[in-house]
């Protein structure tokens, strides 16, 4: 064999390993992202959590002292009937309701206590907390976006490997070419591989949407324009 011929080949070999190399890094870098993601939900659930609860906590120390000042305009209005009774049945009722007032503001107010005191732990920790964890959810942001970043940076070496591929192609022997791209795919992971939102989970790259509808209204199997592997929805 020309020795001349197989360096062409391998050069062309070299560029789909990168190509290979570099779309298995765009599948990490979704995942990275994805993950990154579930994090940032979760931070922001929890800072959202602390906040309720103090405002929860507020709403019910609100809501107890609208109570006490309800039953404080019952007591005042009970001892106006006091001094206006006479019979003494009557009271020793008013006295009976008095006490009963006063019994509930008591027991009112030691619930208010107790929630004050909640409530100020509550903001405590809301304190102590939300520094740290919105520090946290703007680093994650960062780098979620580096990653973006990455993404295309990768895309366009794709894209540009892929022009030079073209022409590297050209130089190739036709008989070895298609020998090569009869087995190429079998030297990467996995010939048949499954697509995920659209997206070839062997070389990552976008498919078009219409193949993408094709494999799930067909249930079919067909060839990942991108890297020729063979691609399915559901099998
Ligand atoms: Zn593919």
């Amino acid at each position: 064999m020309d020795p001349e011929k197989l360096r062409d080949l391998l050069k062309l070999q070299e560029i789909d390993q990168e190509i290979f190399r570099l779309g298995r890094r765009i599948v990490r870098i979704r995942e990275e992202r994805e993950d990154l993601k579930r994090k940032l939900e979760e931070l922001e659930e929890e800072l959202k959590g602390l906040e309720e609860r103090c405002k929860a906590l507020e709403r019910r120390k609100k809501d107890i002292r609208e109570a006490i000042e309800r039953e404080e305009q019952m007591l005042a209005s009970t001892e106006r009937k006091l001094t206006m009774v006479r019979k003494d049945v009557e009271y020793k009722a008013l006295l009976r309701e008095k006490s009963k007032h006063e019994d509930n503001i008591l027991k009112m107010s030691y619930d208010l206590d107790d929630l004050e005191e909640e409530l100020k732990k509550a903001r405590e920790d809301l304190a102590r907390k939300e520094p740290t964890i919105t520090r946290m959810i703007k680093e994650l942001k960062e780098e979620v976006k580096d990653l973006e970043g990455e993404e295309k940076e990768v895309k366009n070496k794709i894209e540009t490997l892929k022009k030079f591929r073209e022409e590297v192609k050209r130089a190739v022997d036709q008989e070895l070419l298609r020998l090569y791209e009869e087995i190429k795919d079998k030297f990467e992971a996995k010939l048949i591989v499954k697509v995920e939102d659209g997206i070839c989970s062997g070389c990552g790259m976008k498919i078009p949407d219409m193949l993408f509808s094709k494999l799930i209204k067909e249930n079919s199997v067909d060839r990942c324009p991108n890297c020729g592997r063979y691609i399915y929805y559901k099998l």
